[in-house]
């Protein structure tokens, strides 16, 4: 092989929906963005419920996303992966941590760490280290938690650019699995997308300050980060992320046809001609998959009408 010009790699990128209620316009967004970036370059696109989080999963909400993405014309390859079907694989990974001494049993409350957190982390209070060095005497396990680096953690993000963490004060050492036995999210998403195969995640900016926990697991497991590119979160009036409170895709709207499709594209600072909202939702993601440029992409997360 030329070592100077390697042979690229096909694209494998993913769509990764939580099953908490049927699709909504964010959703959408992110799908559509994947869907596209996967597709120009011939590459694969797969299709993964992540349904571990039981108590959140709404039941139907799976096979209506399903449904919807169908009737919207997207096409997946292989087989839809369930997380909740993949336990042994993060249970192995886990053990695999273990073995390297990097995961530790927490016996901290919520609570707890709420009150020695020593400041407002990413996503809640950042763990103090407490349980780092083994539980205290007459402790009981909760969590599993893995030791974060002192080193920053960075990353190159398709529309973010160079992106750099410090786990340490960002988060501190972090849950893969939960109190109540549910693996943790970081882990999961990090062995699916490795063992899939998946070298492009494409999804929204919400999830880029989880990257560099993901970009650090795939360093301790020995596999190659994938290209990650985030895509801005349409927001609702209130300035929140779109979510399924806000409302879902409902049939209706896709009696339309392409018309979701041309808003998520316009959405994303694509410039669908005016005449294919009309078109059929196919057409729609034909021309999108030829015409769809990252360069266009805002970054800012905005309202989904702006
Ligand atoms: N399941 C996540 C969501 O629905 C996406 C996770 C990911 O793409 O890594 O927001």
């Amino acid at each position: 092989m030329d070592r100077q010009h390697p042979t690229p790699q096909p694209t494998v990128g993913r769509f990764a929906p939580s099953p908490t209620g049927a699709l909504h316009f964010g959703s959408l967004v992110t799908a559509v963005g994947s869907y596209c970036l996967a597709r120009q370059t011939g590459g694969k696109w797969l299709m993964r419920m992540e349904d571990l989080d039981t108590p959140r999963v709404v039941p139907g909400a799976a096979d209506e996303i399903l449904w919807t993405l169908e009737a919207l014309g997207f096409e997946w390859d292989e087989e839809v992966l369930y997380q909740s079907r993949r336990t042994d694989r993060y249970e192995a990974a886990l053990e695999r941590l273990r073995e390297q001494g990097r995961i530790f049993d927490c016996g901290c409350t919520r609570k707890e760490i709420l009150a020695s957190a020593p400041h407002p982390g990413e996503e809640g209070p950042v763990y103090p280290g407490t349980c780092r060095h083994g539980l205290a005497a007459g402790r009981r396990p909760r969590a599993l938690r893995v030791r974060v680096p002192e080193e920053k953690v960075c990353f190159a993000d398709g529309l973010f650019g160079a992106v750099e963490q410090h786990l340490v004060s960002a988060v501190g050492d972090f849950v893969l699995r939960r109190a109540d036995g549910l693996f943790a999210y970081q882990l999961a998403v990090v062995v699916d997308d490795a063992e899939c195969g998946v070298n492009q995640v494409v999804r929204g900016a919400d999830l880029l300050s989880s990257t560099p926990r993901q970009v650090f697991l795939y360093a301790c497991l020995g596999w190659p980060p994938p290209r990650f590119v985030h895509l801005p979160l349409a927001l609702a009036p209130d300035g929140e992320k779109i979510s399924k409170r806000h409302g879902t895709l409902a049939r209706g709207d896709l009696q339309e046809g392409g018309g979701s499709l041309c808003r998520a594209l316009r959405f994303l600072g694509q410039q669908p001609p005016a005449g294919l909202d009309l078109a059929p939702a196919r057409d729609v993601l034909s021309w999108a998959i030829a015409h769809f440029d990252l360069k266009r992409v805002p970054s800012r997360s905005r309202p989904a009408e702006g």
